[in-house]
Order: C-alpha cells, then sequence, then structure tokens
C-alpha cells in the first residue's frame, strides 16, 4: 500500500478535534469532556485540547491526535482512519511517491499544486482543434437570448469552448499553470437545458478508447477556469467567484464581469461534489466568494459551507459563502434548485 504523504497527514491532524468527536457520535459538553468511550466511564473523564487538537483520557490514560481517536473509536488501521476523515471533510489524500519523498520540506508554503511530473495531462492542442461557436451549448445561448453574439464570442474565446462532432460542448478543464487537466463533454438542448438522452463524459475517455491515450492515464482535476488566474498581475484586486456549474460560470462572466468596481473571475466546480479543500488551494491569495446553487432543504448550502469552513481553516485563508440565494430565492425558485444566473436572469 502507498504512504500517504506528509503534507496530507497535516491537512488532516488540522481538521478539529472536536468536529471529529462530533463525528464519531461523542457528546463533548461544554468543558470539552466527553464519557470515554474506551472504558467504563461513569463521569466524562476524556478531555480534548483543542489548542493542540488533542484528546487523553484521565481514566484510562488513552490519548492521541484525532486520526488516533478515529482509528481507536471506529477499529480502523492508521490508514483507514486517514481515508475515513479525507472523505468526512474533502480532503483529497496524495501519496509519497519517490519525487515528492525528495522533495524539499519548505514547500510545504508552496501549496498550489501537485507537481507537473506526477501529474498526467492532454496536449493544448487540442484545444485549438475544436474550439468554436457551434455546439447546441452555445447556439442556445444566442437563442434564448442569454448573450448577445459578441458576448458569445468573447465567453466562449476566455474559456476556449470546444465542439465534438456529436454536438457536445468541450468544458476544458485546464489549471493556472496552463496544463490541460482534461476536458469535460456536455450536451445541451436548444433550450439551454442539459440533454436528458446524453451522459457527459469526458475528452481523456473518449482517447483512451480511440488508443490515443493510454489505460494508466488519470486526470487529476481542476476547477473549471483556473487558467484564468495566469494573468495574475492584479491579484489582489480580482475577486473570484465560484459557482456550481460550467454555464453559471460562462454566463455570469458576460453579465456581471465586475463587482464592487473590482474584475471578478468566474469558476465552477462542474457538480456539487467537486467543491473540495484541494480544489480551493490555488486561491489562497485571492478574495474567494462561493455562490452555492439553492434548495428547499438548504442542503447544497449547508455541504458546501462545511466545505469553505474546513479549507477557511486549514488553508489560513478565509473564503466566504454566498447566503444570497437562501435568503432572497423565492421557495419556488427553490423547488427548481436554480443557481444565481438564474436568479439574476429572472430578476431581470
Ligand atoms: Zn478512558
Amino acid at each position: 500500500m502507498q504512504k500517504i504523504d506528509k503534507y496530507s497527514i497535516d491537512d488532516l491532524q488540522s481538521v478539529s478535534i472536536l468536529s471529529i468527536a462530533d463525528d464519531l457520535g461523542l457528546n463533548v459538553n461544554r468543558h470539552k469532556k466527553c464519557l470515554c468511550p474506551f472504558h467504563e466511564d461513569k463521569k466524562p473523564s476524556l478531555k480534548f485540547w483543542t489548542e493542540i487538537n488533542g484528546w487523553k483520557c484521565y481514566g484510562c490514560g488513552e490519548k492521541g491526535t484525532n486520526i488516533d481517536l478515529v482509528m481507536k473509536k471506529k477499529d480502523l488501521t492508521f490508514h483507514e482512519a486517514c481515508e475515513w476523515i479525507a472523505r468526512q471533510y474533502n480532503i483529497m489524500l496524495r501519496h509519497d511517491t519517490p519525487q515528492s519523498k525528495t522533495r524539499n520540506p519548505q514547500l510545504k508554503t508552496h501549496i498550489s499544486q501537485p507537481k507537473a511530473q506526477n501529474m498526467f495531462t492532454l496536449d493544448n492542442n487540442l484545444i485549438a482543434q475544436c474550439q468554436d461557436l457551434k455546439s447546441a451549448f452555445c447556439r442556445s445561448l444566442l437563442s434564448t437570448g442569454i448573450l448577445t453574439e459578441s458576448q458569445l464570442a468573447h465567453a466562449a474565446n476566455v474559456y476556449k469552448l470546444g465542439t465534438t462532432q456529436d454536438d457536445g460542448v468541450v468544458f476544458w478543464q485546464i489549471d493556472q499553470d496552463s496544463h490541460v487537466r482534461d476536458g469535460k463533454i456536455m450536451f445541451y438542448n436548444e433550450d439551454c437545458h442539459r440533454s436528458h438522452d446524453k451522459n457527459p463524459t469526458w475528452v481523456s475517455y473518449r482517447l483512451k478508447k480511440k488508443g490515443t491515450l493510454t489505460q494508466d492515464w488519470r486526470a487529476t482535476y481542476c476547477l473549471f477556469g483556473l487558467h484564468l488566474l495566469t494573468d495574475d498581475k492584479a491579484k489582489t484586486n480580482k475577486i473570484i467567484v465560484i459557482v456550481e456549474s460550467e454555464k453559471t460560470a460562462i454566463i455570469c462572466s458576460e453579465l456581471i464581469p465586475m463587482m464592487n468596481n473590482r474584475p471578478v473571475i468566474w469558476l465552477a466546480t462542474g457538480g456539487m461534489d467537486f467543491l473540495t479543500i484541494d480544489s480551493l488551494r490555488p486561491l489562497v491569495e485571492y478574495s474567494v466568494t462561493i455562490f452555492p446553487d439553492t434548495d428547499t432543504t438548504g442542503q447544497t448550502f449547508a455541504k458546501w459551507q462545511s466545505i469553505v469552513d474546513s479549507a477557511s481553516k486549514l488553508l489560513s485563508h478565509p473564503f466566504y459563502i454566498s447566503n444570497l440565494l437562501e435568503q432572497h430565492a423565492s421557495k419556488e425558485q427553490k423547488e427548481r434548485k436554480i443557481d444565481i444566473a438564474d436568479f439574476i436572469l429572472e430578476q431581470s
């Protein structure tokens, strides 16, 4: 089994011991104590220290880190406990490789992305080969009147949108170093809603089927639009806004290019499950606001809020989550699970 890399373990160990205790079903009182699950405990003798993110039982003497607590409580190995915490808190685990062992520990401050030599990328020429405005997605943005012709041309150029032979749109995942991580192919109807007949797929999947990529090629995910950070001369002046769908980012980039007189870069996670702490790492020098989609139960908001809270803590940088839709969308809009672009378009 591959060893989990030291920096990932640092991330895991900085998850709050109290929230781990809560996840494990331990009832922590206001003195930060609970009944010890490791011996017959009558009065709470297990104490938590948030200052050092540790715990100790004064009855049986058991103690340790948050990983130790998960191992013992759930009867897991170290590796399994790490994976369990990583899943709970959306932390991406990296593994030791011969290269990363020789990595300079001082690089810890450079917490951007896995190093290029450990990462599979696609040929940048693929982008130019399919870049155009012919996809049903682009056509529908025009025919529905959401964007004008010049707005569409601009947005398609900024995000380098492509078209596949079967009329899919390609949303490239290009990172801040211009590495092409993969391309997501999606199918839209003329009304600018997703086609229910065709599932999304990936450029890498199709290239593997064609034999152009080897089977061991593995995509490493990044946020859609991340390549727009490369021109970062005015880093502190720019606002980064993250939404769920690529379509929303593209539309909003044209409709709301500025906020409070500051230029906005619109990024998308590409799905509710793809907002992760790791995906936020490249953004630690920016002001970042996150707009989750809304729903009637508030669960999408709650899920993203917990990730945003963990990320702010782990990456020591404040990420903001907007509750605008939770507060201002109508019940009917929440039932339709609208996003910020829908909300703006329906206001006007
Ligand atoms: Zn005990």
